[in-house]
């Protein structure tokens, strides 16, 4: 598999690039900040793009896909909720439902909706790593103070993530932590927001 993690722009955002190294078909997440940079790093690694999934709608992490989709014909994977909430019409968009597989190359994508951060926040597992946007931080998790943002949904959405297998690597959308990817295992016994027993010990906890 080809996998490549860019930290890009001034709020620390990752984007990552995964795919199919035989058939050289590969996709960014989160395309923000500079466009250029984006297709420089696909070019130099020998890949062609075909599609970008957007973990959910914060600017921060979609600010290039206009650019993008100017440049080149990819298709733009989101979930079906983020795209009612934010009502976008660019082309190529493809909508996605929670558990949806999306084959990029002989490459299987599974998006699992996690919505709580924003109403259709999806992570990405792809082989054994969890892309998992504004979601799921290291020893963090996404603010849910914003608009659209919801505590017990994102309560629910950290509970579906604890099921995941230990040894599972976990890629978060910003670089918030002192390291750059952690495993679900660590996550699930060091991750305070991943420590909670009930959802009335969650909600009181996060609105102190
Ligand atoms: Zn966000």
């Amino acid at each position: 598999m080809y996998f490549k993690q860019l930290e890009i722009g001034p709020m620390q955002n990752f984007i990552y690039f995964f795919g199919d190294k035989d058939s050289k078909e590969c996709v960014v997440v989160d395309p923000a900040w500079n466009v250029d940079a984006i297709l420089n790093q696909v070019e130099k690694d020998g890949m062609k793009i075909s599609g970008a999934f957007i973990t959910h709608g914060h600017p921060d992490h979609i600010n290039a896909v206009e650019k993008l989709l100017q440049k080149t014909d990819c298709r733009i994977y989101v979930q079906k909720k983020e795209l009612e909430w934010l009502g976008w019409k660019w082309s190529g968009l493809k909508p996605l439902q929670n558990g949806d597989i999306v084959e990029i190359g002989k490459l299987k994508v599974q998006a699992i909706r996690t919505p709580g951060h924003t109403p259709g926040s999806q992570c990405l597992l792809v082989e054994d790593s969890l892309i998992s946007g504004d979601t799921l931080f290291i020893n963090s998790c996404g603010r849910i103070d914003l608009p659209g943002s919801n505590p017990e949904e994102m309560y629910r959405s950290l509970e579906s993530l604890k099921k995941l297998k230990d040894d599972i690597l976990l890629f978060p959308g910003h670089n918030y932590a002192e390291t750059v990817s952690s495993t679900m295992g660590s996550e699930k016994k060091k991750n305070p927001y991943l420590q909670f027993s009930s959802l009335q010990e969650f909600l009181s906890a996060m609105t102190r």
